[in-house]
């Protein structure tokens, strides 16, 4: 496992998060409305949002209808513009417009998740309490057999047992820019992938960790 690690930080030196923002906050709300969405599509629709409100204060006061407007392009928009103007009021009230670098705080704003936590306090605050494991970093480790768990939760533990803590957030980030560009959910292109000496259903992946949830 770890040589395949070592192969995909050499394939991927550069993987990163890939929801555009500028901060803490507009992080946290780019992920909020990642759920069930492209992060392509977010960020199509994120530059005008944090335009017209830039921090939790603005957003906080936002009227609904306007929010809906502007992230319309984003599936369950109405229900994420709910979420997301509800959080920026609890970051004012409870946290005085700062983004929290807990889990346990983050985990009490609306809309926000184990997952969407991680990725908060891995990408920005550079402090991992654990292992984003979103679809593609469930398939891979199904894959790649790193894994024989189908359940997040599961994979996460297990992650966090096997991956050395100082990649915990980058594993994520690895993981994904391969299922994104090579070891895509239809069709995996083992061929052309840099890791299949080491996958144990290289050639024969098709049917192997897809999307259970
Ligand atoms: S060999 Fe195929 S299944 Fe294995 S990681 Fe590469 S693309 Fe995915």
């Amino acid at each position: 496992m770890l040589g395949t690690l070592a192969g995909l930080k050499k394939t991927y030196p550069d993987a990163h998060c890939e929801l555009d923002h500028t901060d803490a906050f507009t992080l946290l709300v780019a992920t909020v409305l990642s759920a069930q969405s492209t992060d392509v599509g977010v960020n199509k629709a994120t530059p005008g949002l944090f335009a017209r409100f830039p921090d939790p204060r603005a957003l906080a006061s936002a009227d609904v209808a306007e929010v809906e407007r502007l992230i319309g392009t984003i599936g369950m928009f109405r229900q994420k513009s709910k979420r997301i103007v509800e959080l920026a009021k609890l970051l004012m009230e409870r946290h005085g417009g700062l983004v929290p670098a807990s889990l346990e705080a983050l985990v009490l704003l609306p809309g926000v998740g184990r997952k969407t936590a991680n990725v908060v306090l891995g990408v920005w605050f550079k402090a991992p309490v654990g292992v984003v494991v979103d679809t593609h970093v469930q398939r891979l480790t199904q894959r790649l057999g790193w894994t024989k768990q189908d359940t997040p939760e599961k994979i996460e533990l297990e992650l966090m047992k096997k991956v050395p803590r100082a990649d915990w957030d980058l594993v994520s980030h690895l993981l994904i820019f391969h299922g994104r560009r090579t070891c895509t959910a239809r069709k995996p292109a083992c061929d052309r992938c840099e890791v299949s000496a080491m996958c144990p259903v290289a050639g024969n992946a098709e049917n192997v960790g897809r999307k259970h949830f």
